[in-house]
């Protein structure tokens, strides 16, 4: 089992909780992103490519503390930019920690083992690295050659001190399954915890446009990849979400479940949109105007979207929202091999060829006076 019992319990009871007293809307994990500076430039990557004095710019360990608590979601993730690039990493990390949250501190891990001393181990940490597939697949996809090297070092030396670690993938157009699969394998023998994955999301911001799937495509792609599962490969996320990006289930997107907090605020309405901020979670949960999200609502930005900001946790409401939900979930826990002969044939298809790209592309940032550091 990919997520130990005592966070299955903790998201459990909070989720309960939010239920019992009626709440449409609650936050599961908040995405703290503590700054945008990155020591990669990612061609599928729409955070790094903001002006220089945007990517100058950081959260002080008082700002994430505030942000936590104002939220109230028993799951912090930091992604970023790169965090451990953050001069006070350590401190945020350690106040997260007394404050009992899960936390997933995203990282490439090219200085993982540098700043590793700045971490203890605890059940409440995890760090979840970046890898994009098998060698020659993740260092392309970071445009660094040896990234991946470098990375499952990182996992190694994180794994020998006693750390929680995880992966995190995201899939592209081009991303051939068996070569995916072959990566779950190589994950599994390095001895992470779980996996967690998610399509790519056509950011406008991305240098790479070409590359982003369609719902079509991201559900042949995922059924291709998780079914016929080996019994070994753990997740450490949604059966039932993984199910979604099989094409087994479908969701409307639930954008508040995954709100995210940056040097910019509270941004409206998700992790991957900018459609304006604002100055708490309160005015974020009643100023953003819901309905104009999510694929159903025919907005042409959300038209292909599946990640897992906008539809895990509407998975994870599945799960409790019902009898039939925690059914499901069991089932979807327990019999997870998927065993499907014609998805066996999508592995032999030929895969589309994926083209070099330049990722140094310049966007426009918020103008300086909605700047809040
Ligand atoms: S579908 Fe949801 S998560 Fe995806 S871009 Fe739209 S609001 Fe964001």
């Amino acid at each position: 089992m990919a997520v130990p019992i005592s966070q299955m319990w903790t998201v459990a009871t909070y989720v309960l909780r939010q239920k019992i007293k009626g709440r449409k809307q609650y936050p599961l994990v908040l995405m703290l992103e503590p700054l945008f500076r990155c020591n990669l430039a990612c061609a599928g990557c729409g955070k790094i490519q903001y002006p220089s004095h945007v990517l100058k710019m950081q959260l002080t360990p008082e700002d994430c503390f505030q942000a936590v608590d104002e939220c109230g979601a028993p799951t912090v993730a930091i992604p970023g930019g790169e965090p451990l690039l953050h001069p006070q990493i350590g401190e945020i990390v350690e106040g997260l920690v007394a404050r009992k949250k899960y936390i997933y501190l995203c990282t490439n891990a090219l200085l993982l083992k540098q700043k590793i001393h700045l971490f203890k181990p605890s059940k409440y940490l995890t760090f979840s690295v970046h890898m994009d597939g098998q060698r020659e697949h993740h260092d392309f996809s970071v445009c660094l050659e040896g990234g991946y090297e470098k990375a499952a070092e990182g996992i190694k030396e994180a794994l020998r001190r006693g750390f929680r670690v995880t992966t995190n993938t995201t899939l592209f157009d081009g991303a051939d399954p068996k070569s995916v699969r072959a990566f779950f394998d190589e994950m599994m023998e390095l001895g992470v915890e779980g996996m967690m994955l998610s399509p790519g999301y056509s950011y406008e911001k991305a240098p790479d446009q070409t590359h982003f799937l369609g719902r079509a495509r991201t559900r042949r792609l995922f059924r291709a990849i998780l079914s016929n599962r080996r019994s070994d490969w753990r997740f450490n996320m949604s059966p039932l979400f993984l199910e979604f990006l099989m094409g087994k289930r479908d969701y409307a997107c639930t954008p508040w479940g995954m709100p995210t907090y940056n040097v910019f605020g509270w941004q409206k309405p998700c992790y991957l949109l900018q459609d304006g901020y604002a100055d708490t979670f309160a005015e974020l949960l009643a100023t953003t105007e819901w309905e104009h999200y999510g694929t159903e609502s025919g907005n042409p930005k959300c038209a292909n979207c599946m990640v897992h900001s906008g539809y895990e946790a509407s998975a994870v409401n599945d799960t409790f929202g019902s009898l039939r939900g925690l059914w499901h979930t069991a089932r979807a826990t327990l019999w997870n091999s998927y065993n499907d002969p014609s998805a066996l044939k999508l592995l032999d298809e030929p895969v589309r060829p994926v083209h070099a790209v330049n990722p140094l592309v310049q966007i426009e940032a918020p103008a300086a006076e909605e700047t809040r550091v």
